[in-house]
């Protein structure tokens, strides 16, 4: 099976059709979605749309919960906070009936899905250090669990002795003797100062993960988030992938 796996598009319209449409020229049999679909972006609905028409699985990350009312939402940053408050006047009845079907976590193959961590999917840790890593290891069974949620792609291996270690190269082939967690990064808010969208391509025939980014019209997500009246940050932000 050749999989894409995409997450946390927040909204971003223009990122999410560019990102379909390298998979397009690609060619997959399925399309994973590591949940965020909303949240930050101007396009909510629109994400909403065609995640539901495009993705064969879509989990729930944070932020498609928060607008739900599904969770305190004192712990975000002003700025999400506020684009929470304008998500959640803006989300369709339709939108939200969508969201609130959401798994938080899914085996697939030898892998496993979730948007923040498997060890508590719905306490929405982050997984950045090896330590973080070395906790979550043992709580999924299979060879390679998939995340997103901290938008900074990452991948780190654990082999037989015990030890972690930070992969730098792409494509990466997974090993029977080594167990992964992969991050594939934002398709709708890089944060790892690249602002290209994020996002990986992993075939379970030859076993092949591949982190890819793209371009996208940035500008005019721009434009969109500021006649919205969305935070200024929001906007600013994309250009410097941060
Ligand atoms: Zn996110």
């Amino acid at each position: 099976m050749k999989y894409a796996i995409i997450s946390d598009i927040h909204g971003n319209y223009e990122a999410l059709e560019s990102v379909l449409m390298e998979i397009d020229r690609h060619g997959v049999d399925s399309i994973l979605c590591l949940g965020d679909v909303v949240g930050y972006g101007p396009n909510p609905n629109e994400c909403v749309a065609l995640i539901r028409e495009r993705a064969e699985v879509t989990l729930a990350g944070n932020h498609d919960h928060a607008p739900l009312g599904r969770m305190d939402i004192s712990y975000f940053n002003p700025w999400a906070r506020s684009a929470i408050e304008w998500t959640r006047k803006e989300l369709t009845q339709s939108s939200i009936d969508f969201l609130l079907e959401l798994p938080l976590k899914i085996d697939r193959d030898d892998f496993t899905i979730v948007h923040s961590t498997p060890l508590e999917p719905a306490d929405w840790n982050y997984i950045i250090t090896i330590g973080d890593a070395v906790k979550n290891f043992p709580e999924f069974s299979t060879r390679v669990c998939f995340i997103g949620h901290s938008h900074v792609p990452m991948a780190i291996s654990l082999n037989e002795g015990d030890d972690c270690r930070v992969l730098k190269e792409n494509p990466i082939v997974i090993s029977e003797d080594l167990r992964y967690i992969i991050n594939v990064g934002s398709v709708g808010q890089p944060r790892d100062l690249n602002p290209l969208s994020s996002f990986a391509f992993y075939d379970t025939s030859d076993k092949k993960y591949e982190l890819v980014r793209v371009e996208y019209d940035i500008a005019k997500t721009q434009r969109k988030i500021r006649q919205s009246k969305l935070p200024d940050f929001l906007a600013e932000r994309l250009e410097l992938g941060q």
